[in-house]
């Protein structure tokens, strides 16, 4: 093999070991015959192999795991990962059109998402490596799902730690302004080029369609972006008030409240922690609240404060609860583990005289795998509770 080669510490040899993916530019000797975005060979100070990885010269992941074994990284071996990324989906993605059919480190493709919406493919390649192999990835892709469209959503902010441009456009095939697409019987829109994400959160699907077992009555679904709970739960509720302050996402809730003729929701353009804080207060009552608020600790220094944000915004949900009610409360972030968020939703229902059962521990849809050995492919947590 000439690929090049870089040299790590014993610590770096831990982090395989471990089955990480992951290797910090701390535990790296020697990279001085690798250009950046190269596939590399990783090897010892003793020139033991240990595995190929993409090399990043920016970014404090120096190398990400492709694999342990010798056969060149080509291809042909990429072609292989993404086929079998996409049997998995084959297995388990039930009745919806739009998936995650590429999951990154879950798929054994790190810094790789290939997002599925019926005909339209969108990628993000957030590394060096990952860029530099996004023709192949297209060509691939192409000749496996002969997509309408291949768009790529590289305005992630992560692409500027490898030192990338933030970018959107179409890689192959027509412009498409929007997709609709089914979940669950229900008609979703996208807008693929400005949606959050790649156009939406894939990663709830499966806690939308969980929800659907619970939700009744009175439903309140805050940070409601297009609506993805407030429009698949609004036929079995009573009544629907989604709040969310993104004007341009309510442009998409109503859309897609429009698109499945729901006649139950209304919507509202505010701040959840101000609007929750005042219906506690004005003693307005609902029988199903939903929070799925953004990431609240990005970094692991923002522990403590967004721990402070989920326990006020359970504290009120249990509030305005009337007994017999669930809450689906949900967490983004990484640092956040679900049993910190069982703990401080503990401590909101002590402290709002609720008792409180849990139904559900959810965590995100299975087309987001979780890699035992990787732990920050554990993102999403969804706790269903009922209030007694
Ligand atoms: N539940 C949605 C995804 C929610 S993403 C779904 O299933 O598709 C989080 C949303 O919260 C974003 O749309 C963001 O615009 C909105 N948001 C962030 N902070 C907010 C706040 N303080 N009040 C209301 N909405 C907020």
């Amino acid at each position: 093999m000439d690929s090049p080669s870089v040299t790590i510490t014993a610590r770096g040899i831990e982090r395989i070991t471990s089955g990480h993916l992951w290797i910090y530019r701390a535990d790296v000797a020697e990279a001085a015959g690798a250009r950046p975005g190269d596939v590399v060979r990783v090897v010892d100070r003793r020139k033991r192999f240990w595995g190929q990885a993409l090399y990043s010269s920016k970014s404090q992941i120096a190398l990400r795991l492709l694999t342990r074994e010798t056969r060149p990284f080509d291809r042909g071996f990429l072609a292989e990962r993404i086929r079998a990324a996409a049997a998995f989906r084959e297995q388990v993605v039930e009745d919806a059109q739009a998936y995650r059919l590429v999951a990154a480190e879950g798929d054994l493709l790190p810094s790789l998402i290939v997002d599925r919406y019926a005909q339209c493919l969108v990628v993000q390649t957030l590394s060096q490596g990952m860029e530099k192999l996004k023709p192949l990835v297209v060509e691939i892709l192409k000749e496996l799902f002969a997509p309408l469209t291949v768009i790529e959503r590289n305005d992630a902010a992560v692409r500027a730690l490898e030192g990338l441009p933030e970018q959107v456009g179409i890689l192959d095939g027509e412009d498409v302004n929007e997709v609709v697409v089914e979940e669950g019987g229900i008609k979703f829109a996208y807008d693929l080029r400005r949606g959050q994400k790649t156009g939406g959160f894939l990663d709830q699907r499966e806690n939308r369609a969980a929800a659907r077992r619970y939700a009744r009555g009175r439903l309140l679904d805050c940070f409601s972006y297009s609506g993805g709970f407030a429009v698949s739960l609004a036929a079995q509720c009573e009544s629907v008030l989604g709040i969310e302050s993104s004007e341009e996402a309510l442009k998409l809730a109503r859309r897609n409240q429009e698109l499945n003729n729901l006649a139950n929701i209304e919507w509202l353009q505010a701040n959840c922690f101000d609007f929750l804080k005042s219906a506690d207060q004005e003693g307005r009552r609902f029988d199903t609240v939903v929070l799925d608020p953004p990431a609240f600790a990005r970094q692991k220094s923002n522990r403590e404060s967004a721990l402070r944000g989920y326990k006020e915004l359970n504290l009120r949900a249990l509030k305005i609860l009337n007994p017999g009610g669930f809450l689906i409360t949900c967490s983004c972030s990484f640092h956040v583990s679900e049993a910190d968020l069982l703990e401080t939703i503990a401590g909101a229902a002590l402290d709002a005289h609720r008792t409180v059962v849990v139904v559900e521990r959810r965590t995100q849809s299975r087309d987001h795998p979780i890699l035992l050995t990787v732990p920050e492919t554990h993102y999403l947590k969804c706790l269903i509770l009922r209030v007694l």
